[in-house]
């Protein structure tokens, strides 16, 4: 018989005597299992603790229940969080305004919950050219083989969406701005279309943190953000979020989570908790350094085009004006027609500060040459395209290293 008078320090029998086991002569090999260690109470620190467990313990047999909304029935099991994540999932549902939030082990584990909690076979959905690739390609490959069918419309449709929409559309998605082509949706007319026909609209508010672009309040039903990014901040964990309006909604997704399976690490999200207690500082920076950067590149002779939705010209900037209260570091360039393929990887590859790889919102700069000749739907770019995360480094430092490798490499462009 185990005892389970214990407060939530987590020790067995460590407060109130325990009638049972306190009896018991145990052996080493018990008590390594079973211990009578007391710790004082009381404490406090700043950190958030880490809880880790797959089992969740009950008072008593009759209370065992393996409900999924530990909100309403108390803790049950490991899988739909122990406190360190709700604590997050809290965290991140204050800052959105939602009604509640569920973590996931990554972005775009987000993007799939969301797609199996609120679709069935022979439902249409909406999604922009302009997303993440890995969203499309989830509806292309896997959505259509269980009878969803997926329709992609250009990013900056705005409320002309509506003839788009049929009788089985179930969901709008929206990603603000757009992956690398970086395009500012009309969300609130995107919205309007969409509810005029109870249709329901998700957004990836990614690129806003959630911070800078106030969904609910826009009329959005469903947000994710990939906490990858800058809630983890410094390019060592991976976590997603879902938000979601109301009790409807969030019954669905719940139960959608328990029967996925998809849960987050205790320990991913004790590192998240951290990197929030810092992201109004780095966003900061970020967005001071991203936008000097930025506009400098627009200024020069090799640069077709900055596309940051910040700077004047850029896809959708005067509803970023609209809308936002703040612009990200990651944005992209798109070199004049000269410049060759080759050219344009030699670019990526000289840069010293700026590392290649994907993923952002850490604190170090990174850059990614894309390729969109064969990608459907997306402004013809061809190779001339490169995405950059501004990270933390000094401002000066990155411009020189741009500059530097400019003149280097594409020294010919006048
Ligand atoms: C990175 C990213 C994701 C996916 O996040 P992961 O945590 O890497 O799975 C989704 N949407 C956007 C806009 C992203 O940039």
């Amino acid at each position: 018989m185990l005892c389970l008078q214990g407060p939530s320090t987590g020790l067995l029998c460590d407060a109130v005597p325990c009638p049972y086991n306190s009896a018991m002569a145990k052996s080493w090999k018990t008590r390594l299992v079973h211990s009578d260690v007391q710790v004082p109470e009381g404490y406090r620190s700043l950190a958030s603790p880490v809880f880790r467990g797959s089992t969740t313990l009950f008072p008593d047999a009759a209370s065992v229940d393996d409900s999924w909304d530990q909100h309403e029935v108390g803790y049950t099991y490991g899988l739909y969080g122990t406190p360190t994540t709700l604590e997050l999932a809290g965290k991140i549902c204050e800052l959105e305004e939602g009604h509640r939030t569920i973590i996931t082990p990554g972005g775009q584990g987000a993007i799939s919950l969301i797609n199996l909690a609120f679709l069935k076979s022979g439902d249409h959905i909406l999604i922009p050219e302009s997303v993440y690739t890995p969203n499309r390609k989830l509806a292309y490959h896997v959505l259509r083989r269980f009878g969803v069918e997926t329709g992609f419309y250009p990013p900056e449709i705005g409320g002309e969406i509506k003839e788009m929409l049929r009788e089985n559309t179930r969901l709008v998605w929206c990603e603000s701005p757009g992956s690398i082509t970086m395009e500012v949706q009309d969300v609130p007319a995107i919205v309007e279309a969409a509810h005029a026909r109870g249709v329901l609209v998700a957004l990836d508010n990614t690129w806003a943190a959630g911070v800078y672009f106030d969904a609910f309040a826009h009329g959005v039903d469903i947000t994710m953000q990939a906490l990858t990014k800058y809630v983890g901040g410094h390019s060592d964990l991976l976590m997603g979020s879902v938000t979601v309006k109301d009790p409807k909604l969030y019954r669905q997704l719940g139960a959608t989570q328990q029967l996925l399976g998809s849960a987050a690490s205790p320990d991913d999200c004790s590192l998240a908790l951290r990197g929030m207690r810092t992201m109004a500082v780095r966003l900061k920076h970020i967005e001071a350094s991203a936008l000097q950067i930025a506009r400098w590149l627009a200024g020069r002779p090799e640069i077709e085009r900055v596309l940051h939705p910040a700077v004047e010209g850029s896809p959708g900037h005067e509803i970023w004006k609209r809308d936002f209260t703040g612009s990200a570091g990651v944005f992209s360039v798109v070199f004049k027609p000269d410049a060759t393929k080759a050219e344009v990887l030699a670019f990526v590859d000289g840069l010293e500060l700026f590392e290649i790889g994907y993923s952002w919102g850490g604190v170090t700069s990174l850059a990614v040459a894309y390729d969109f000749h064969r990608s459907k739907g997306r402004p013809d770019y061809g190779h001339r395209i490169v995405r950059l995360n501004v990270g933390l480094e000094d401002t000066e430092d990155l411009l020189e290293d741009l500059d530097r490798c400019l003149r280097r490499v594409m020294g010919r462009m006048k």
